[in-house]
């Protein structure tokens, strides 16, 4: 019988670093992990390729697919609806794989109300300071946009207690490493070893 996945969600401010720990996440080799390719209505950045940094959609492609309850979560961050398409998740779960997604905040606290299972992840930026630095540092938005992303993450921040595990971006490979240990060691908790075997008894149909 084939197990199910586990969904990783990793969550936390914007300007933290997500999107490159994710990314170099999925760079590292033997890494056996699906990524959730989002859709958001932002305009696409500089370089960013639609179908593999998000799914790029107008207002209204967006409401329609929430509308027919297309997303395991969605948000409306800074302007800009977000959200994570439900058929994908589903599928690769249902065939085993783990599957990570990196989403805000409010996003994080829908999946958790959802599927109480996923095992939630906060990366955190090693101070406020740091974080406002990256994000001006960044040059992608305006200062105005910064700001109001700066509000918004330290909202977030008094969330962290929320989640499973937290993170600290100090340095991208350190990152990962810890993330790389927290999806090894969810595979061995007690809970879902014992399941698993329950599970191998009943397909064996053992008689104690
Ligand atoms: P950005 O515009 O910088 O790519 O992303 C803005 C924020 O939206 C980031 O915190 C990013 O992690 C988050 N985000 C990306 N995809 C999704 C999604 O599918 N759902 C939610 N809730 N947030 C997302």
């Amino acid at each position: 019988m084939k197990r199910r996945g586990i969904l990783f969600v990793v969550s936390g401010p914007s300007g933290v670093g997500k999107g490159t720990v994710r990314a170099s996440l999925f760079e590292r080799e033997g890494v056996n992990l699906s990524y959730s390719v989002s859709m958001t209505t932002r305009a696409p950045r500089e370089g960013e390729v639609d179908g593999v940094d998000y799914f790029f959609a107008e207002r209204a492609q967006f409401e329609t697919m929430m509308a027919q309850d297309g997303f395991i979560e969605s948000a409306e961050f800074c302007g800009n609806y977000y959200g994570t398409p439900k058929a994908y998740v589903e599928k690769q779960l249902e065939a085993g794989h783990d599957v990570v997604l990196e989403i805000e905040v409010q996003g994080a606290f829908q999946v958790k109300k959802a599927m109480a299972d996923a095992v939630f992840i906060f990366i955190a930026p090693p101070s406020l300071n740091e974080l406002q630095s990256r994000l001006n540092g960044r040059g992608t938005e305006s200062p105005d946009v910064v700001l109001k992303r700066l509000q918004t993450a330290v909202k977030e921040m008094m969330l962290m207690s929320e989640y499973d595990y937290v993170v600290t971006n100090n340095e991208v490979q350190a990152a990962v490493d810890h993330i790389l240990a927290i999806i090894e060691a969810e595979h061995l908790t007690v809970e879902r070893v014992a399941a698993n075997i329950r599970e191998d008894l009943l397909s064996e149909a053992v008689d104690f």
